[in-house]
């Protein structure tokens, strides 16, 4: 599932790949971009910004544009040697291909692809709060925007990327475990806004750069989270049955007794 480190892990997938390098070549298999061609631009940079991700593109004589895509939940960027097979998804997934003479980068299910001047940057990933991973990540400014609506339950206020950027259901769930929160506890009854977003900020950040997701600190199968995707099995610290409910139309997933209902 994409979260900020998945987002922020792609973003140097595309960097090895691409950066400092000019496209050869371009494919928009979007009906929107599908006459686009990027063939001579050279690719300056590879970011992210919570869930977003950036490829700054830059070519004599044209302003700085930037190549815009979201994950959502299953979209994925591959990178290929020249020539090797594309054995990343189904080809009908694939939304944009980009070409360089010593790789070739490869989006599936890719979604909100958009090409806007660098300048305009601010149009699409402007509304998102601190990033979590970002060099500026700034605990108070996400606490103010949290706390600004103080009935949203702190399960909502957690993935509303306008809050801070990143959070996806995993790190939610998990987070809420560890600070011994219920999920539909009220940010205004929640004590420690700064501990909340602070433990979902050290989540995150542990795992940049590998795939494997883990809270707990274990890689092995079956034991990379406390509650997520573990309905009906024990608490790793009380050994009551974990639940699972929805909540907001996504699903969440808590300990009975470390997270009681206030
Ligand atoms: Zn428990």
């Amino acid at each position: 599932m994409p979260e900020g480190d998945t987002v922020w892990n792609t973003a140097r997938v595309l960097e090895k790949a691409l950066t400092g390098e000019t496209l050869t070549g371009s494919d928009f298999r979007v009906p929107r971009l599908a006459t686009t061609d990027l063939t001579g631009w050279t690719v300056a940079e590879s970011a992210s910004r919570g869930k977003h991700l950036l490829l700054r593109l830059t070519r004599e004589g044209r302003p700085p544009h930037t190549l815009h895509s979201h994950l959502r939940m299953d979209g994925a960027w591959r990178s290929y040697a020249p020539g090797e097979r594309w054995t990343g998804r189904p080809a009908h997934l694939i939304r944009v291909v980009l070409r360089t003479a010593r790789s070739v980068a490869v989006g599936y299910h890719l979604h909100e692809i958009t090409l806007v001047p660098t300048a305009e940057e601010e149009t699409l990933v402007g509304h998102l709060g601190p990033d979590l991973l970002g060099a500026d990540w700034d605990p108070a400014e996400a606490v103010r925007r949290i706390s600004a609506a103080p009935s949203a339950t702190i399960a909502e206020a957690l993935l509303d990327q306008r809050n801070l950027a990143g959070v996806g259901n995993l790190y939610k769930a998990e987070t809420l475990f560890l600070r011994g929160l219920w999920p539909w506890t009220p940010v205004a009854g929640v004590t420690d806004l700064t501990g909340t977003v602070t433990m979902a900020q050290k989540l995150v950040a542990s795992n940049r750069g590998r795939w494997t997701q883990t809270t707990t600190g274990s890689l092995r199968k079956g034991e990379t989270s406390y509650v997520y995707g573990r309905r009906a099995q024990p608490c790793r610290r009380c050994g009551t049955a974990i639940r699972k409910a929805e909540q907001d139309e996504r699903v969440t997933y808590w300990c009975p007794r470390c997270q009681p209902e206030p």
